[in-house]
C-alpha cells in the first residue's frame, strides 16, 4: 500500500494555514514534539516538517512526493515540481523597493542599480526580461534594512502589507512576483502516488470553494421574489419554500461571501427579511 508523503513548512506564516487545510479534509495527523515526520491515521499520507526553503529540491529529489510551499521559493529554486493548485493563503507580493525621495520613473531607473535580495533568480530573470541591467546583491535575511547600511540602492523582497517597508523608508515600485501558498507535486509519481495526490486535491478542492461560500436563507413576500432572486450572483436557481403565513416565501441559495456584503442592503430594500448567513463546510463539484 502506497503512502504519499507530503512535506509543509515546519514552523513558520504557512504552517498553521497548512495544518488546518489538511485538517479540514478529514486527514488526522498527529505530531509529537519535534517529529520530523508523521503518519496520518485515516488517510494514505505521511507529513514531512521542513525548512520551506529546502522543500523544493526534496520533492525534486524525491525525498517527498509533494508539497505545500510559497510559489516564491518554487519559482526561486527553478527545480523539477508540478504546480497542482494555489491555496489562497500565504499571500505576498515579491517587489523591488527603493529609499523614500530617491526619482523614479519607472523601470529604468534600476538600470545600473545595485539591488539586494534573497531572490536573485527571480530578480534576474525579471531584469532580463525588461532589458535592465543592474548588479544583484544576494543576502539571505533583513532584505529591508540592506539600503541604510550601504549593501544596495535598492531591493527586491517579500511585501504583504507593505508596513516594513515603510518603516525602513521605502517605496514599493516594482511588483515581480505575485505569490501565495501551492500544492506541489513531483513530476513523476507511481500511478498509486498519484491516485492518493488527486484524491487529496479531491478532498482541498471540496473545503477551499467552501471557504468563499455562504448558505443564505431568507424570508420575502412571494411577490418580490423575482426581484431578488435578480439580485443574487450567479450560482444555481435558488430553492424557494412556502412560508406558513399567506404570500410569504422562504429562499435558499449558496452566494460568495464578497459578493453577498455587496447586495445584502439591496436585498433588505427589495423585502428580504431574517437574512441568515451560515458557514459551508465543503463544496463538491
Ligand atoms: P523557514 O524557517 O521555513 O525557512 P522562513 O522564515 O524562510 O521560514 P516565513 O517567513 O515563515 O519563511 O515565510 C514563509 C512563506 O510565507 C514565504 O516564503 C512566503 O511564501 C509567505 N509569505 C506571506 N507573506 C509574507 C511576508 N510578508 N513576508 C515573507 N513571507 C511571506
Ligand atoms: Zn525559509
Amino acid at each position: 500500500m502506497s503512502v504519499l508523503r507530503i512535506a509543509i513548512q515546519k514552523s513558520g506564516r504557512l504552517t498553521e494555514s497548512s495544518r488546518k487545510l489538511i485538517a479540514e479534509s478529514g486527514i488526522e495527523v498527529e505530531q509529537v514534539g519535534a517529529q520530523l515526520r508523521s503518519a496520518a491515521y485515516n488517510f494514505p499520507i505521511e507529513l514531512f516538517f521542513l525548512r520551506d526553503d529546502d522543500i523544493p529540491e526534496y520533492v525534486a529529489d524525491g525525498v517527498v512526493d509533494a508539497a505545500i510551499v510559497g510559489l516564491n521559493i518554487v519559482k526561486e529554486q527553478e527545480v523539477e515540481a508540478r504546480v497542482v493548485r494555489e491555496l489562497g493563503f500565504g499571500r505576498c507580493r515579491l517587489s523591488i523597493a527603493v529609499p523614500k525621495g530617491v526619482a523614479y520613473s519607472g523601470v529604468n531607473s534600476l538600470e545600473g542599480l545595485r539591488i539586494a535580495t534573497s531572490y536573485p533568480n527571480i530578480l534576474r530573470n525579471y531584469l532580463a526580461s525588461k532589458k535592465v541591467t543592474a548588479e544583484i546583491t544576494e543576502i539571505s535575511g533583513s532584505v529591508e534594512i540592506a539600503p541604510s547600511i550601504g549593501l544596495g540602492d535598492a531591493v527586491c523582497d517579500l511585501v504583504s502589507s507593505g508596513s516594513t517597508l515603510i518603516s525602513n523608508g521605502l517605496v514599493e515600485v516594482e511588483p515581480v512576483l505575485q505569490s501565495q501558498a501551492v500544492l506541489v507535486a513531483s513530476p513523476t509519481l507511481s500511478p498509486n502516488k498519484e491516485e492518493i495526490l488527486q484524491k487529496f486535491l479531491f478532498r482541498i478542492n471540496a473545503v477551499l470553494r467552501a471557504r468563499n461560500t455562504k448558505y443564505i436563507t431568507l424570508n420575502t413576500p412571494t411577490e418580490a421574489i423575482p426581484e431578488i432572486v435578480k439580485l443574487l450572483p450567479g450560482m444555481k436557481s435558488p430553492s424557494v419554500l412556502p412560508l406558513n403565513l399567506p404570500g410569504w416565501s422562504s429562499l435558499h441559495t449558496v452566494v460568495a461571501e464578497d459578493e453577498f456584503w455587496e447586495i445584502v442592503e439591496k436585498l433588505k430594500a427589495a423585502g428580504a427579511q431574517g437574512i441568515l448567513v451560515l458557514p459551508i463546510e465543503k463544496v463538491i463539484e
